[in-house]
């Protein structure tokens, strides 16, 4: 049985606001958002995280960066924050690879408190 949370949202089986699938990767918008635009990017295999890559993970760590840099310049983001949590230490909860793609922010408000 395969109870993780994001291969669920991956695999289409659990409801999110997907806004880009492709072969590889999905990114979907954050249930609680830490800035204006908050999307997570995450492989469809399950990897735990950054600490159980592995060397025929490298691509799809590529793939992650490259989905992110294309979604933010597709969202006009004039600049954002790539951010993987490792381990419970590092702020991760949900045990599937993901990376977070924060921005959207505008003058004032700035990054400070994120
Ligand atoms: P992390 O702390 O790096 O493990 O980040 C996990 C992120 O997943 C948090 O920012 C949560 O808000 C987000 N999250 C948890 N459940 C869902 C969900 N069902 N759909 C979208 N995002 C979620
Ligand atoms: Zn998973």
């Amino acid at each position: 049985m395969n109870e993780c949370l994001f291969c669920g949202i991956a695999g289409r089986t659990v409801p999110s606001e997907v806004v880009y699938e492709g072969d590889e990767v999905v990114a979907f918008k954050d249930i609680r958002p830490k800035a204006p635009v908050h999307l997570l990017i995450v492989p469809k295999i399950h990897i735990e995280s950054i600490a159980h890559l592995e060397e025929n993970h490298t691509g799809i760590i590529a793939k992650l960066i490259y989905t992110a840099k294309n979604i933010a310049a597709s969202q006009g983001l004039q600049g954002y924050r790539l951010v993987f949590n490792v381990g419970r230490n590092g702020g991760q909860v949900i045990d599937h690879l993901h990376l977070h793609l924060l921005g959207g922010w505008t003058g004032e408000e700035g990054t400070e408190s994120h």
